[in-house]
């Protein structure tokens, strides 16, 4: 999120991003319909970090999960899947 985003999700307390890919703002969920509405932004002491309270329409990540911390390490190098599918991402992003 740069500052843009930071100030559109403000005004329109919709998640917006900033895609160092695309190289432009998008609003999260524009094409899947996955959208975010921002309930509460948390921002730290040092005023550099921001947690964004959402509701989450259908799921965040690109895989399909809810969230995108769908796996939990178990030390030193073991992932165990801890999350839920809530949709199928060949539906979501074909094409
Ligand atoms: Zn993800």
């Amino acid at each position: 999120m740069n500052k843009e985003a930071l100030q559109r999700t403000i005004e329109t307390s919709m998640a917006h991003y900033w895609s160092t890919s695309r190289k432009k703002i998008w609003l999260k969920g524009e094409s899947s319909g996955h959208i975010q509405r921002v309930d509460e932004i948390l921002v730290d002491c040092d005023m550099d970090a921001i947690i964004l309270k959402v509701e989450q329409k259908g799921g965040a990540c690109h895989t399909g999960h809810y969230s995108c911390f769908y796996r939990r390490l178990i030390p030193p190098k073991k992932l165990e899947n801890i999350g839920r599918k809530v949709f199928n991402p060949e539906e979501i992003y074909r094409g």
